[in-house]
């Protein structure tokens, strides 16, 4: 992908999922995932790849195929992240991914 997040490290419990475009299904972001939930928000320190550029903190991020948004830059813990609009992504765990 474009952006790639060099800081990111692998860790015990590194789980890498892909985020897609729930429309056309264009993969967009590579995030690290805490946890089992569902991706409620993507914390920029844990984007690990992705198609737009994250690191100039648009408002959105839209998908660069198909143009409709997937998340809305919002705050978490005081710091920016962006928040899923939700049904807008489809996720995936990656298995054999490797940083
Ligand atoms: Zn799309």
């Amino acid at each position: 992908m474009k952006y790639k997040n060099r800081r990111v490290k692998s860790r015990g419990n590194f789980r890498p999922q892909e985020v897609s475009c729930a429309y056309c299904k264009t993969p967009v972001v590579i995030y690290h995932k805490g946890g089992n939930g569902g991706l409620i928000k993507m914390q920029l320190h844990r984007i690990i790849e992705a198609e737009v550029d994250v690191g100039v903190l648009e408002s959105t991020i839209t998908c660069p195929k198909c143009g409709k948004i997937l998340a809305k830059l919002g705050v978490y813990n005081g710091k920016p992240a962006y928040w899923i609009v939700r049904g807008q992504v489809n996720t995936r765990w990656l298995k054999n991914y490797k940083l």
